[in-house]
């Protein structure tokens, strides 16, 4: 039996074409900033989105931090959203290790945080208060594309405070294609953005962090002290390469199959699909979904269900896959 893995678009392995690239790919020793293929993706990962300069780094959990860190001084104030991966799911390690203290506004349906609510969230300059500092946003968050015209005000009105602003374009190239715009669009609007070359776009490794030169200079730094300092990073880099001449159009397969999933769900008692925009479906169960995790597993089906059901679709899913998913979930419903 396949094993169809929706648990994250991380999961994917190399194509045989990533890992000729891979192979391809002239190395040296990226921490004397020797390696040609680092270097090449970083030249070229900044001008697709429209900055200066840009640096590799280990994982998306890295870029953000050395962000954060690059963007505040200790004990100034970050706002986020509360579900947002800077503030949950990277176990706190801007306050831990940036000591930044980040402030969590709660998430609008469509993933975007109130503007009232940042507007309310900035400190004025009083001793009693850390001084905000950022303002850090996530697209897609939550498989949801922030629209442009939200990306502009919050933006707006963070400059409008003397806020910086970061962008955690994890998923960027994911909402770029959902709303039809190129990915600099987005990121103009941002001070520094961070992208990850291991989720749709399917490379083993490796994110970027985006930016102007100076604040990339000093990033640079934040990064040797947190041990993301690479040797021949040029197989890595090679990859993500690879992935942005081959892997950025093709998201709206994933994007279709998400659709596929969420269609093939509709109408089974006990379980609210949410129409997806990208390529992640959320669906909460009552309580005839106990046990759905562990039932799907039984059928080669494999899906996270912390918070919500969620389903993920990438690079090594295609529509069979997603049919033995919806025929899994249905019998487990008996719908
Ligand atoms: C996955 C992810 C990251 C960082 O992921 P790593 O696993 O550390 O590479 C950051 N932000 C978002 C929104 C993500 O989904």
């Amino acid at each position: 039996m396949k094993t169809i893995d929706l648990r994250s678009d991380t999961v994917t392995r190399p194509t045989p074409a990533m890992r000729e690239a891979m192979m391809r790919a002239e190395l040296g020793d990226d921490v004397f900033g020797d390696d040609p293929t680092v270097n090449a993706l970083q030249a070229r990962i900044a001008e697709m989105l429209g900055k200066e300069a840009a640096l590799f780094v280990p994982s998306g959990t890295q870029s953000n931090l050395i962000a954060s860190m690059t963007h505040c001084q200790r004990g100034e104030e970050a706002i986020c959203g509360e579900m947002s991966h800077t503030y949950r799911w990277e176990a706190g390690g801007a306050g831990v290790l940036g000591s930044v203290v980040q402030l969590p506004l709660p998430h609008q349906d469509d993933g975007s945080l109130a503007l009232d609510h940042i507007r309310a969230a900035i400190k004025p300059d009083d001793a009693h208060f850390a001084r905000t500092r950022l303002l850090c946003l996530e697209n897609t968050i939550g498989g949801k594309a922030l629209s442009m015209n939200y990306t502009a005000q919050a933006t707006a009105l963070a400059r409008e405070h003397g806020l910086a602003t970061h962008l955690d374009g994890a998923r960027l190239f994911n909402a770029a294609v959902k709303l039809g715009v190129g990915a600099q669009e987005i990121a103009r609007h941002f001070d520094s953005v961070s992208v990850c070359f291991s989720k749709g776009l399917g490379a083993p490794v490796g994110s970027a962090l985006v930016g102007p030169r100076e604040f990339i200079a000093r990033a640079h730094r934040w990064r040797k002290m947190l041990g993301g300092g690479m040797r021949q990073a040029g197989v890595l880099a090679g990859a993500a390469l690879h992935a942005l001449d081959h892997h950025v159009q093709r998201l709206s397969d994933d994007h279709a199959l998400a659709r596929r999933l969420a269609d093939g769900l509709q109408g089974i008692p006990g379980l609210t699909v949410e129409p997806p925009q990208t390529n992640m479906v959320f669906a909460d169960a009552d309580e005839r979904g106990r046990g759905l995790i562990e039932h799907l597993k039984t059928r080669g089906v494999l899906a996270t269900g912390l918070y919500r059901l969620r389903f993920v679709t990438h690079l090594d899913v295609d529509a069979a896959g997603i049919d033995q998913a919806i025929a899994a979930v249905r019998e487990h419903f008996n719908a």
